[in-house]
């Protein structure tokens, strides 16, 4: 892009940079509109664009393992030049982790009771992925590619609470605004380092012209008393009692005390940049990228309800084997390429013959717990009693991390499903060991806290939860690896074995986690089968 600035030498800057800019000086809003204005949806970067596929796939077959974003991303791509994709997918439904339950969706955890989702009134639940960041160019790429409608989804509202039952002191058991806390924290801080700054004690670490440049960005926040350069409440900070017309100026809310803020955890770890305060979700559920994804691939290409058994191969092609789960039936499928979009955790248990160097890797990574519940509300208290659109509220109540509000259908009437609790890790482990029961009382009893006399009262009774690590076809949320083990053991994954290869977010170095590692997954695996077809 070239920014024509009216002197000779124009500046040449890219629009992730300008946007960068933008960012810093009107924050995320600004971002926002000035994507929505260059359709950024749609809009890749050349380095995250599909691979291009350099051989003819015609009469050649290729065998792909799961029907999630990474399975059908592949067959979607491969397909456009000639290859067969055949996906044989374990589950009675396409999507892989990619899910959002509705009326009538089915769960089913190993050694659990099966849950049927009840869900009023056209809504749903995101139960695996549930936010898009606009870093995220190959999720976007897909959604814009495939007409998946996207709308804002609030990642952080100001008015949301934090609650600390895990600290001493005064905040203990308080549920305040993060709005306070966050200025608050801002507010003392700014004002020490005003004080220092003033008294010449950053004399040793700041030129003098940087020590006045930092009096003034402090002084100009509007949190610093100009002369006194004291935290004290303020127009930022908000209003106890709001202010009206005439003589009616309001009042200032109280500010929270330093030494009582510090023994505070919650809300003071700063997300990652994968997590902006505004992000994406399609309109109507997530699991509409999946379907998008679905409605190309050729009719006949995805078998549900198939479990593969055993992966063989030859020296120039592959025998997988696998059973009709309603049935029972055994089956065969021959190709030139196997391409496995399984988890690790799970594909390493199926019978296979490859090199014992292969099957350790694949062991390697474990998979981890992850636990999300959603619960429907007859009433929007969050919006209606306390101003909450969207974000999430968070505690340190064990087992709990947040509490998340819906981004759409603001202000309307009717029920709304709340992300009653997220967590991963032990914690997941230990409240998915709960019945389903017990795991919503769980959630309603944290929610209380933050919505006392509501979230009881207004749970209409439908629920639905969901512990990923007790999946059968999924063993874990996605899995976590030991730095040491990802360097020696992810180079032979990569490389699998001849004519077999290993895809899926798995493969994906930092955002294994996400839907994007499973489009990097599968845009690698597609250069590696090029490759490899390309050799013969
Ligand atoms: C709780 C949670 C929250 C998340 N939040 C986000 C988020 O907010 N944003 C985001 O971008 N991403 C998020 N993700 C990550 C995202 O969901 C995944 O990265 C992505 O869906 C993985 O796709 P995949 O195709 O690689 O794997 P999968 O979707 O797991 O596909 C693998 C397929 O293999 C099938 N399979 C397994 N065993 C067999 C067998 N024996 N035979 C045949 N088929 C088999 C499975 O049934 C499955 O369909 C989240 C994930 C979870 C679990």
């Amino acid at each position: 892009m070239i920014i024509k600035d009216g002197t000779p030498g124009e500046i040449q800057i890219s629009k992730r940079q300008l946007l960068k800019s933008i960012g810093m000086v009107g924050g995320s809003t600004a971002v926002f509109a000035a994507m929505q204005g260059w359709d950024l949806a749609g809009a890749t970067e050349p380095t995250k664009a599909p691979p291009k596929i350099t051989t003819d796939g015609h009469g050649k077959k290729i065998i792909i393992l799961g029907a999630g974003l990474s399975g059908m991303t592949i067959a979607y791509e491969l397909s456009k030049k000639g290859y067969e994709c055949q996906i044989i997918e374990a589950d009675d439904k396409i999507g892989g982790r990619c899910q959002s339950a509705r009326k009538g969706s089915v769960i089913q955890e190993v050694n659990s009771d099966k849950q049927t989702c009840n869900f009023e009134s056209g809504q749903y639940f995101n139960y695996g992925p549930w936010r898009i960041p606009a870093q995220h160019h190959p999720t976007l790429h897909y959604c814009h590619k495939l007409g998946v409608a996207l709308e804002p989804l609030i990642n952080k509202s100001p008015m949301a609470y934090y609650l600390a039952d895990n600290i001493e002191g005064p905040l203990k058991g308080q549920r305040l605004r993060q709005t306070d806390v966050d200025l608050d924290r801002q507010g003392h801080i700014g004002e020490l380092l005003a004080k220092c700054a003033d008294q010449g004690k950053l004399d040793d670490m700041v030129s003098v012209e940087d020590r006045e440049m930092l009096l003034e960005y402090l002084k100009a926040q509007g949190l610093i008393n100009r002369r006194e350069l004291n935290y004290r409440p303020n127009r930022a900070r908000g209003w106890k009692d709001y202010p009206g017309a005439g003589e009616d100026f309001g009042v200032y809310s109280d500010i929270y005390k330093l030494t009582d803020l510090f023994k505070m955890k919650v809300g003071a770890h700063l997300e990652n940049e994968d997590h902006p305060v505004v992000m994406f979700q399609p309109i109507g559920g997530m699991d509409r990228i999946a379907h998008a994804l679905y409605d190309t691939l050729l009719k006949g290409t995805v078998h549900l309800n198939r479990e593969v058994t055993n992966i063989s191969q030859t020296t120039d092609g592959v025998s997988i084997k696998y059973k009709d789960t309603v049935s029972g039936e055994e089956m065969t499928a021959m190709g030139d390429y196997c391409i496995s979009t399984i988890q690790f955790p799970v594909v390493s248990k199926i019978e296979n013959n490859f090199n014992p160097e292969l099957q350790k890797a694949l062991k390697a990574p474990a998979g981890s717990p992850a636990f999300k519940q959603g619960l429907q509300f007859n009433r929007r208290f969050w919006e209606q009693d306390d101003m909450i659109y969207g974000g999430a509220s968070m505690t340190d109540t064990p087992g709990h991390a947040i509490t998340a509000y819906p981004s759409s259908e603001l202000h309307s009437n009717g029920p709304g499903v709340v992300l009653g609790s997220y967590i991963w890790g032990g914690e997941a482990a230990r409240l998915s060991n709960l019945s389903n029961k017990d795991r919503v009382e769980f959630a309603l009893n944290v929610g209380e806290k933050l919505h006392p006399g509501n979230f009881h009262h207004h749970y209409n009774g439908n629920a639905v939860t969901m512990a990923w690590h007790r999946m059968k076809y999924h063993l874990g949320g996605w899995v976590t690896w030991t730095r040491r083990k990802r360097q020696r053991q992810l180079p032979t994954i990569l490389k699998g074995e001849n004519r077999v290869l290993f895809s899926g977010n798995g493969i994906a170095t930092v955002q294994n986690g996400w839907m994007v590692g499973a489009f990097e997954g599968a845009w690698l695996t597609i250069k590696e089968l090029d490759k490899r077809a390309a050799q013969g």
